[in-house]
């Protein structure tokens, strides 16, 4: 994969859109009446765009309720979140990636590519060309005429990404989409995904509850406290990008140090 690739021309018609976000005093609660759940907030946070950020936290923190939030799927009980300035919308704003890969198992994995580049408007004479770009971007090539049911479940999440980049959103948003795989698959599947967000230059919102896949992905890490969920740490990650060697910058004296830190602050936000 080249990164003369990131200069398609379905990918130009993100120009303009940047993909930044901005949550502005927001709160989100569940139910009504006296049946409410705060589930996070008060949370103000800016996503410049291009800057993949890593949301780390216990689990239940809040953590999918900001992603869905993000992502248009809910609208804040308080407060304002915007994406590239305005309000977001299902399927308008972002590209989404769940825990679970959510595959038409009737299709091929060809076809399930196909299904988002229709909903994404993309002229059906160049669906073949796109089916082809995205695949081979995550690393599918050769496997349009598989069953989903036939592909192994890093395989079928792969799909699921390929999926959410079909659209040319310039946002990603991924929900712990690696906690089900095993730790291989994990690994390889965590320097894909930080190579192609390095490769198109999308705003990423990556969701996770390890501050080792954290700390590999991010640009900038965010620790959010038990819930309801608010800012305990925002720390910007300075590990080089580009043209790194993987198993180089794991292994390396800065990575255990910002591991050790985040996994610390982690630790104590959830107690606080
Ligand atoms: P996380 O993703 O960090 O585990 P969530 O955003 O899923 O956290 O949940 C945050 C809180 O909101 C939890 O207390 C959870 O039980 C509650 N919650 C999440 N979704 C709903 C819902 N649809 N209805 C009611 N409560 C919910
Ligand atoms: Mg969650």
């Amino acid at each position: 994969m080249s990164s003369s690739e990131t200069a398609t021309t379905a990918e130009s018609t993100t120009t303009g859109h940047d993909g930044a976000v901005r949550l502005e005093d927001v709160v989100h609660r569940y139910g009504r009446g006296g049946e409410t759940v705060t589930a996070v907030g008060p949370v103000d946070l800016t996503v410049p765009a291009g800057e993949f950020l890593v949301l780390v936290g216990a689990s239940g923190c809040g953590k999918s309720t900001l992603l869905r939030l993000i992502a248009g799927f809910e609208r804040p009980t308080h407060g304002a979140v915007r994406v590239t300035g305005a309000q977001p919308r299902p399927g308008g704003a972002a590209g989404v990636v769940f825990q679970t890969p959510r595959l038409f198992p009737w299709r091929t994995v060809g076809g399930n590519v196909d299904l988002a580049l229709r909903y994404a408007g993309v002229d059906h004479a160049r669906w073949p060309e796109h089916r082809a770009r995205l695949l081979a971007r995550v690393g599918l090539e050769g496997t349009e005429k598989r069953r989903t049911w036939e592909i192994s479940g890093g395989q079928q999440q792969r799909v699921a990404i390929a999926r959410a980049l079909a659209a040319e959103h310039p946002l990603l948003l991924l929900d712990e989409p690696f906690a089900a795989l095993d730790a291989l698959t994990r690994e390889r599947l965590q320097e894909d995904v930080r190579r192609v967000a390095t490769q198109t230059g999308r705003t990423t919102v990556f969701v996770t509850h390890s501050a080792e896949e954290a700390v590999f992905l991010g640009s900038r890490i965010v620790v959010l406290t038990k819930g309801p969920g608010t800012v305990a740490l925002d720390l910007p990650i300075d590990l080089p990008r580009g043209d790194v060697d993987a198993e180089e910058l794991r292994a390396s004296r800065e990575f255990a140090a910002l591991r050790a830190r985040v996994a610390h602050a982690v630790k104590t936000a959830a107690a606080a």
